[in-house]
């Protein structure tokens, strides 16, 4: 452990290096997952004076960049950011000497902590002065990890919350009406959010909410005839990422149904349950649980208002995470916490036994952690609830679009079979 002189000193160079970045006027390339989340927090890091850049949608390249540069046994979300990174940067738009790229690192036991080595390693022959930052709220990588301070925080806190509404409007709304209006509606509240960024109205949620409840208020989906919800759970980038995951919500609308995502939120909750729960059964973290408990009150909080403003306006909200939590307990041990762990078949089990039997399970290539977790988890799951109609779905940075489109259709007939039945 580092003594405090040498803390000290780790502190006053990360302040000088984030100094020199800052009035140098870097640009920060971020990677691709959630547009509108990235989107509102691309802006409140903005502020710092930083210009940051979410990678564009890209063709194989970074695929290909990526299968190039990482080892092929890394998992496959590993390797296609470090190719996104690559890509982008080969793409000439930037000064190598003034970019910087940034990456989330959640400190779990997974390779998602080291997913800044392989970048690091990816660069070191190429683009040999781009600093690789990382985002994480653990104490990892000290001397790069982007200083934030309790206000900037609390501003994400919001990012998400009003990222994960929106999130759920737009995918609500997209199988019933025209895509003009529905993005039409979508960038009114990002300009409405953005604009408040800074200011006291940007933490005022009850407002915020019915802002954007307002623009969706003529966008609702058809309650006499909704479409089949089809739930998409499995590894976060994946899941999330419509490059990674080959455009497969709009392949989904495409086909008549109307695509469910858990929340991101859910994912934060799950990740500070899970260092609770680290204290309640090891004693581990006891330094750090008090923090954890604020923030998932806060968290929490912050969700249950958001199903208030969302009840009676004709959207469905998201599940409470409390009852996710209760729902996986059914099937599985909340201990389990390696990759998304006990929330993938706690998400399922909330689904089935809720309005949306049908479910994609997301598989990135060379996640074992998930394949257990998802995959594995189907058999119970169905045991739970027998009609319920699950596929996994195996990603890789070699896979086609047509091998998935494919695996979908099956279950698709069997969706529309059991719908003729009925
Ligand atoms: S959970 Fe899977 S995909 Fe995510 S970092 Fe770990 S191995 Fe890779």
């Amino acid at each position: 452990m580092a003594s405090k002189k040498e803390r000290k000193q780790e502190a006053k160079e990360r302040r000088a290096f984030f100094k020199k970045i800052c009035k140098e006027h870097y640009t920060v390339i971020v990677p691709d997952m959630l547009p509108i989340h990235f989107d509102l927090i691309r802006s409140i890091l903005a502020k710092k004076g930083l210009n940051y850049v979410v990678v564009p949608p890209m063709g194989r390249e970074a695929k290909d960049e990526g299968l190039r540069t990482v080892q092929n046994d890394a998992c496959y979300p590993a390797i296609i950011t470090t190719g996104q990174f690559v890509a982008e940067l080969k793409s000439g738009k930037y000064d190598l000497n003034k970019t910087a790229v940034i990456m989330s690192q959640t400190g779990g036991g997974c390779r998602a902590s080291n997913y800044i080595s392989l970048i690091r390693k990816a660069f070191e022959k190429e683009f040999p002065t781009v600093p690789v930052l990382s985002l994480n709220f653990s104490g990892l990588e000290k001397m790069f990890s982007l200083p934030l301070n309790l206000r900037e925080m609390y501003q994400m806190i919001h990012a998400v919350m009003y990222g994960d509404m929106l999130m759920n409007l737009y995918d609500q709304s997209i199988p019933y009406h025209d895509e003009k209006e529905v993005n039409a509606a979508l960038n009114h509240c990002m300009d409405e959010l953005k604009k408040k960024i800074g200011h006291h109205c940007f933490y005022r949620r009850k407002a915020n909410y019915k802002m954007m409840l307002d623009a969706f208020k003529d966008l609702k989906p058809n309650l006499e005839k909704r479409k089949p919800r089809v739930g998409i759970v499995g590894e976060i980038y994946v899941k999330y990422s419509a490059y990674a995951n080959n455009n497969l919500a709009d392949f989904l609308v495409k086909q008549g149904c109307e695509v469910v995502y858990p929340s991101l939120a859910e994912f934060c909750l799950y990740c500070i349950y899970n260092n609770i729960n680290d204290y309640n059964q090891y004693g581990q973290g006891k330094a750090t649980v008090g923090a954890f408990k604020i923030a998932y009150k806060i968290f929490l909080k912050a969700t249950r208002t958001q199903a208030k403003a969302m009840k009676n306006s004709g959207f469905l909200p998201y599940e409470d995470f409390e009852h996710v939590v209760e729902e996986g307990k059914k099937v599985i041990n909340t201990g389990v916490k390696m990759g998304e762990g006990w929330l993938i078949p706690a998400e399922m089990v909330a689904f089935v036994e809720g309005d949306t039997k049908n479910i994609v399970v997301v598989q990135p290539f060379g996640c074992l952690p998930n394949h257990i977790v998802g995959k594995g988890m189907i058999r119970p799951v169905k045991a739970l609830v027998p009609e319920a109609n699950i596929i996994p779905l195996d990603f890789d940075a070699s896979s086609t679009q047509v091998n998935q489109e494919n695996r979908l259709k099956l279950m698709l007939a069997n969706l529309r079979r059991e719908m003729e039945e009925k």
